[in-house]
């Protein structure tokens, strides 16, 4: 941390700054410039927030210097994680040597819906399966979710499709139920900032998909991810899936940057969900093959047998048509990146 005096500062100014970081048990080195003397503390950062030196006399500005998250950070491991999901022996990764492929339907409606949409998407190369149970729709009027009736479906269908599977949980109670058939919890973009809900998967047992909130920023969106790591829970991947912008062409605005970006900063990997950022179906295989493009550890799109009679979301699920051309990306593009693809070659099941 850096503390920058205010260039009329005094001698006695700086002595109290130098006085209340010693007090705390840190230390703090004194330089002076020709117009300007900064400041540097070193220790417990945490503690010397306790202070708010910003308010002291002759104080102009105070910057951090490392990372405000300290587990999902790279200045504590520099080195890029892989999260592995689902049963040992049949675990797929998600991580920096693979582009992995989840998909399925936004919401489980039926076996049948499922176990269609599944198929689908293993023949595409999905490596997981997605599907909701319990729904957090913008209007409580819309389809909420089969609930557990929904996670026993996706479970089965898994399990008959042998794709591990992920799944939203809403609620801190429901973490429990969710994580008995969930392989990858899923913590939504609407409860980013849902601290006990991080807490409660942070202590699931089961990896997390962390999305970002719709007016996040990288750092409230690390932050997030710390809460669960700080629960003992290392097993996180991070999905971009839009933000809010002035844009009103498509739902949100993919933040494409947001991926290099964050992979520098945090070993966590990160995926890309074009469909719930565009809310479009035209608009989810050009974005998904950008998101390749830019580095992303994965991509998840929405898929349904028949869009058009879809409970939720279908104005974006891939029918057969378009995910054909999905995978065709998700095949060609990531070894052309030196990347090894997260498609395994299958027939469909
Ligand atoms: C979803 O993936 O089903 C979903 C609701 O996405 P988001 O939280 O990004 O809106
Ligand atoms: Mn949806």
């Amino acid at each position: 941390m850096v503390v920058v005096m205010a260039p009329g500062a005094t001698d006695e100014d700086v002595a109290n700054v130098v006085a209340r970081v010693e007090a705390m048990g840190g230390e703090a080195f004194v330089s002076k410039g020709l117009s300007r003397t900064i400041i540097g503390l070193v220790g417990d950062v945490a503690a010397f927030h306790h202070l708010n030196l910003r308010t002291l006399r002759g104080v102009a500005d105070v910057h951090r210097i490392s990372d405000p998250y300290k587990l999902v950070s790279r200045q504590h491991h520099a080195e890029r994680s892989t999260v592995r999901i689902g049963p040992a022996g049949r675990q797929v990764p998600i991580g920096p040597e693979t582009c992995t492929l989840i998909a399925g339907p936004c919401a489980v409606e039926s076996r049948e819906q499922m176990l269609e949409a599944a198929q689908m998407s293993r023949s595409a190369g999905a490596g997981l399966l997605r599907g909701g149970a319990f729904m957090p729709r913008t209007s409580p009027y819309a389809f909420q979710g089969l609930g557990l009736k929904g996670l026993e479906i996706l479970a089965d269908v898994g399990e008959a499709t042998g794709m591990p599977v992920v799944t939203e949980v809403v609620d801190a109670r429901d973490v429990g139920v969710v994580a008995e058939y969930a392989d990858l919890l899923q913590v939504g973009a609407r409860n980013m900032g849902n601290t006990g809900l991080l807490q409660a998967v942070g202590e699931a047992g089961r990896p997390v998909l962390l999305k970002r909130g719709p007016s996040a920023t990288l750092e409230e969106w690390l932050m997030a991810a710390e809460y669960v790591a700080q629960r003992g829970n290392l097993d996180i991947v991070l999905c971009e899936r839009g933000i809010r912008t002035f844009e009103t062409s498509y739902r949100n605005t993919l933040d494409l940057s947001a991926v290099p970006a964050v992979q520098a900063t945090s070993h966590l990997p990160v995926v890309v969900d074009p469909s719930h950022a565009a809310g479009r179906q035209d608009l989810v295989v050009p974005l998904a093959r950008a998101s390749i493009a830019v580095g992303a550890d994965g991509v998840m799109v929405d898929v349904h047998p028949f869009p058009d009679q879809a409970l939720c979301d279908g104005p974006q699920a891939l029918d057969g048509t378009a995910l054909r051309e999905l995978a065709t990306a998700v095949r060609r593009l990531p070894p052309a990146l030196g990347r090894r693809t997260g498609a395994p070659d299958r027939s469909p099941a």
